[in-house]
């Protein structure tokens, strides 16, 4: 057991073996493909996997988002949708779970979680302002820009480095928040754009020391701290793990804890949340929740609904009671660390240590002889797939899009291939069909040529872009 986390696990249950807290009622059966049927489905998805359809792929990582099961609870609660225009009981009930678990005082549903993002970057930020905050996310910093915002990274230098195994690599750098404040002025900072478990970082958590000082130092310059809450109850196991004096905790207590530093949030609650579509924005501020509960109307639905329909909002209030527990997120972060447990074992270039969410390849370590411009994370994203039919998605040059100001492509530290575990899907078994495909595609890196982009959206680009192969001929050159 390589990670310091996994190896509490069993010590905490009392015995080695440890098992998912629930069974199974009901299977969808999934079939794996020839290798000409994906070279053919790959080529016709332009070497994007998210162009490729979810029929012709065998273990399916390409996100852990709206693709969680729900249980038999969940479905329950699909069958008592109150989908009455105005005031549906399901609402109340999403907005106590809402208080009673995040803490926030008041909540509007929307339909996913950059709905959210919208309202609160189009009513907080004023054309021109800062958004720090602790690295990026794709739908995040694009919503903050099309308010006008700027979006600046103040994660700790820690993040940008695969290997380093610091614990808390999702932690703000204070002295450069700090830095930003003195040289913009606080006036000019719309808010601090917290995200717990840092995505784009590998699923990395912030410690509750962190968040704390982060509350201090806002209050000395009166900025504001807002929440993306999106993986925040793996962001509060993390803590219960690995930060002195949370070991007694619940994951519950401590999410209420961190919560409470901020002064609101946004959520996908298609990730923690354990639904297939949904979100919420949920703020303390009176004034400002009049204001987000008033343009919600035009873009989301009625502030009772916001997009949502009534039995989607129960799904979604039994769905946050059942993340929060203590045994759902040990088994469902247990998960992600056994795959990449096998993975450091085999001594194959990961992001350490392993995120909350899923298992971050390092592709610069897979394909150093690959540019950055000609895509290595995609590259590996495209082998992967058509070695095994196990798709994951790119998380390096291609997500970070082009700088507004210049035009020309971001060039991220982290070159990464996600492969994201969906929550109560998949099988132990599983995860070792899944290392070992990645293990075959590691042993194939040297003969692996890049790609160049055929076809570039303006917007979020990774989601439509079209790649074609390097051919031979070119490599010399590259
Ligand atoms: C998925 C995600 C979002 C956006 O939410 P959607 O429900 O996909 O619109 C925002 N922030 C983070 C960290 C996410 O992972």
């Amino acid at each position: 057991m390589n990670d310091p986390t996994f190896k509490t696990m069993g010590q905490q249950a009392g015995r080695r073996s440890w098992a998912e807290p629930w069974k199974i009622k009901m299977v969808e059966p999934i079939h794996l493909t020839s290798r000409e049927e994906r070279e053919t489905a790959l080529v016709d998805g332009g070497y994007n996997t998210f162009l490729v359809r979810s029929e012709d792929v065998y273990i399916d990582l390409l996100t852990d988002s709206g693709t969680s099961a729900m249980s038999d609870r969940q479905w329950a609660g699909i069958m008592l949708g109150d989908e009455a225009y105005a005031g549906s009981r399901n609402f109340y009930h999403l907005e106590e779970a809402v208080q009673t678990y995040y803490g926030y005082r008041f909540m509007v549903p929307t339909h996913q979680g950059r709905g959210a993002e919208h309202l609160i970057s189009q009513v907080v930020i004023k054309p021109g302002q800062y958004v720090p905050g602790n690295m990026y996310f794709t739908t995040t910093r694009l919503h903050q820009e099309l308010a006008g915002g700027k979006f600046v990274d103040v994660i700790i230098e820690e993040a940008h480095n695969p290997a380093s195994l610091h614990p808390f690599k999702g932690d703000v750098d204070l002295d450069k928040l700090e830095a930003l404040f003195v040289e913009v002025g606080a006036e000019n900072v719309a808010y601090v754009s917290l995200a717990g478990t840092v995505n784009m970082a590998g699923g990395q958590p912030v410690s509750m020391g962190n968040v704390r000082a982060l509350r201090a130092l806002c209050d000395r310059y009166g900025v504001l701290i807002y929440l993306d809450a999106t993986r925040m109850v793996e962001n509060a196991f993390f803590i219960q793990q690995r930060e002195e004096g949370y070991a007694e905790k619940s994951v519950a207590e401590i999410l209420l804890e961190f919560c409470s530093y901020t002064d609101g949030a946004w959520m996908s609650a298609k990730k923690d949340n354990l639904v297939n579509i949904g979100g919420w924005l949920a703020v303390n501020d009176p004034d400002l929740f009049d204001a987000l509960r008033n343009m919600v109307v035009i873009y989301e639905g009625l502030h009772t609904y916001g997009g949502m329909a009534g039995r989607d909002m129960e799904a979604l209030a039994i769905g946050i009671f059942e993340g929060v527990q203590d045994d759902h997120v040990r088994s469902r972060v247990g998960q992600v660390l056994y795959l990449g447990d096998l993975l450091i074992d085999w001594e194959i270039p990961i992001v350490r240590p392993v995120g909350g969410h899923g298992i971050f390849l390092d592709a610069k370590g897979f394909y150093p002889h690959i540019p950055q411009g000609q895509f290595p994370a995609q590259t590996l994203a495209a082998e992967l797939y058509l070695e095994s039919g196990v798709r994951g998605m790119e998380r390096g040059i291609v997500s970070a899009g082009r700088d507004p100001a210049t035009g020309d492509h971001r060039h991220p530290a982290l070159e990464l291939m996600r492969l994201a575990i969906p929550r109560r899907v998949y099988t132990q078994a599983h995860m070792d069909v899944v290392a070992e495909a990645v293990k075959a595609a590691y042993d194939a890196r040297e003969t692996t040529r890049g790609l160049k982009m055929v076809y570039e959206p303006a917007y979020l680009r990774f989601f439509q872009a079209r790649f074609e192969r390097i051919p031979k001929t070119n490599e010399k050159g590259a």
